[in-house]
């Protein structure tokens, strides 16, 4: 179940005040999808843990605390684009807007996470060709962060196989498959076998839809390997 509650916070980047709503608890029950999105209710909690001005839409976990250089980012043009038009879709834009000054803090990995986000958030408002951008900035930023040898999921194979269902979803198939074969060299644990696997099954068809782990793991059921343990849902990609 998730609870709320609601908090006035000053802005730091233009001093007006906000009512913000904070999450106190919330949970997930149920298979995430194959690029981590949570099952409910996460799945729908989780756009208010980052709060919006609706003075100057800047973006953060905390309204309050901020930097110059995060106010020069919000000024900017790139940001302003994300505030307006096509892009102006609930919780997708504050992800897409928290995404942009993250990566400008050299955070790439968060970034990336971000990134997914606000993909989601444009997949849930049928703005397919954003999130589509999203996804590839995501991929640009896991494998920058990957390049500096910054790790995004620790297990074996679990980076393939969120990089494999980025570059599937925003049809780029050939490197989807080279991606979760790299994936299944490394011999990872039997769940993420099974994704893999789905992941090149879903290639082989050019599939771009999106699909939860659990049917991952009905299409292949690969055996568990020798002293393997059960994992929960929720700490599948941990
Ligand atoms: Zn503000």
């Amino acid at each position: 179940m998730t609870t709320l509650h609601s908090e006035r916070v000053i802005c730091f980047n233009c001093g007006n005040r906000n009512r913000v709503t904070v999450i106190n608890s919330t949970n997930t029950l149920g298979p995430p999808d194959l690029d981590t999105r949570p099952a409910e209710m996460m799945r729908s909690a989780m756009w208010n843990f980052i709060h919006k001005c609706k003075y100057c839409g800047y973006c953060s976990l905390d309204l309050s605390k901020g930097t110059d250089a995060i106010s020069e980012i919000v000024k900017s043009p790139a940001y302003r684009k994300l505030c307006k038009g096509e892009y102006l879709r609930k919780g997708a834009s504050e992800a897409a807007r928290y995404a942009m000054i993250i990566e400008s803090e050299g955070d790439l990995v968060r970034a990336g996470w971000l990134s997914l986000r606000a993909a989601w958030g444009y997949d849930d408002h049928n703005k397919s060709p954003i999130a589509r951008e999203f996804r590839i900035q995501a991929l640009r930023l896991f494998k920058q962060a990957q390049t500096e040898g910054k790790t995004f999921v620790k297990d074996p194979g679990a980076e393939e196989a969120v990089l494999v269902d980025l570059y599937r979803r925003s049809e780029q198939f050939e490197e989807a498959m080279e991606t979760a074969k790299q994936g299944l060299a490394k011999n990872p644990d039997s769940n993420i076998q099974n994704v893999l696997k789905f992941q090149l099954f879903l290639c082989s068809e050019q599939n771009t839809k999106c699909y939860t782990v659990q049917k991952a793991i009905d299409h292949f059921d690969t055996p568990k390997k020798e002293g393997e343990k059960k994992k929960k849902w929720w700490r599948f990609w941990k």
